[in-house]
């Protein structure tokens, strides 16, 4: 088994998200603006056959895992020719997708029988009026049938996102946690981030994790533990008593998880950032198309990934919204 390359902390890198687009069928309002984002031409974007030739080159490195994300994945066509590439790949133990889930019945199968593993779904509220009030699209999205679509296909552990707002969807952690009592789900929950360019949310629609845990501890006793067993990431786990699901809180406005970050990004036009926020930033692309070996470049780019991020103290640089570098 390959050992991870190390940066300059030691931190070992296996994790790769790799965005396919930065368009998306929504505009979630924590997101993207109404009208959208000025989006990438058609030529800048990496075809399939890059992106797999690109993780072909880095996965001797040992990179392990990697996550499609966006924009929205599932709205380039044929997503599962791309699963099948990168499934192909020695070393590659671990594919996942995150989605907003709109697709998901009519593709779940097709991904997994093309070697997708399993499924993030966002989904911040379980009402129809509200999801398309805060997607600002109302294209008929159903989470609990997403769910249980991506489940039924084998896409397991099934992890559903909320992000928590205050004033907008709050009032619906109770009912995303009662899910956890009936279904095998992993319910997380996400503080709003309000940074980039999309200021239709602000610091006040924060709602930070401990207010969210002491609310769930209302509902029944909760204990440690209990996530899923794969990919586990940055999350912390509860698990009400026999539940055959968990919930889980991220918190990237109370806590940084710099210090055992394992993860780099390559965005939809083939830039690898080594940090979510900042420029830290190397364009693969051109030097792929130039037919130039890529490792010296993620070598070096290694060596130069930040120690940490300051989201905290919103010095946030070059970033427009989430989106554009794939969450
Ligand atoms: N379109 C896919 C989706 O919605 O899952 C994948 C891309 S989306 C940018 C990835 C994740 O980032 C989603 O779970 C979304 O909720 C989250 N996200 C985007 N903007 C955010 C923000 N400002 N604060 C917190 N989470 C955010
Ligand atoms: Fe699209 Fe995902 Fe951003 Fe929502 S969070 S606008 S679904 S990319």
């Amino acid at each position: 088994m390959t050992e991870p390359l190390r940066d300059q902390f030691g931190r070992g890198i296996e994790y790769l998200r790799i965005s396919v687009t930065d368009r998306c069928n929504f505009r979630c309002l924590y997101c993207m603006p109404a009208a959208g984002l000025e989006w990438l031409p058609k030529q800048d974007i990496l075809s399939y056959e890059e992106i797999a030739a690109i993780v072909r080159q880095l996965a001797p490195l040992g990179l392990k895992r990697l996550r499609i994300t966006g924009g929205e994945p599932t709205i380039r066509p044929n997503l599962s020719a791309l699963v099948r590439m990168l499934r192909a790949i020695p070393g590659i133990e671990d594919i996942a997708l995150s989605t907003n889930g709109v697709k998901l019945p009519e593709l779940a199968a097709e991904l997994k029988a093309a070697g997708l593993d399993r499924v993030n779904l966002s989904a911040d509220s379980l009402r129809p009026d509200r999801i398309a009030a805060i997607a600002r699209r109302n294209l008929g999205f159903d989470p609990i049938r997403a769910a249980q679509a991506a489940e039924e296909a084998g896409l397991e552990p099934v992890k559903i996102n909320m992000v928590v707002m205050r004033g907008i969807n709050d009032d619906e952690v109770e009912d995303f946690a009662r899910l956890t009592l009936e279904h095998p789900w992993h319910v997380r929950y996400i503080e709003l981030m309000p940074v980039g360019e999309m200021r239709a949310l602000e610091w006040s629609h924060v709602v930070p994790s401990d207010e969210i845990l002491a609310r769930l501890t209302a509902i029944a006793p909760l204990s440690p533990g209990g996530g899923p067993a794969k990919g586990n990431g940055p999350a912390a786990y509860y698990r009400f008593d026999s539940a055959p699901g968990s919930v889980g809180v991220i918190t990237p406005m109370t806590h940084t998880y710099c210090g055992s970050c394992n993860r780099v990004r390559l965005t939809a036009d083939g830039r690898l950032r080594t940090c979510l926020y900042g420029d830290h930033e190397v364009n693969l692309r051109d030097p792929l198309r130039a037919g130039a070996d890529l490792t010296p470049l993620y070598v070096q780019a290694l060596a130069e990934k930040p120690k940490e991020h300051h989201l905290l103290q919103l010095q946030v640089g070059g970033l427009k919204a989430l989106s554009q570098v794939g969450g």
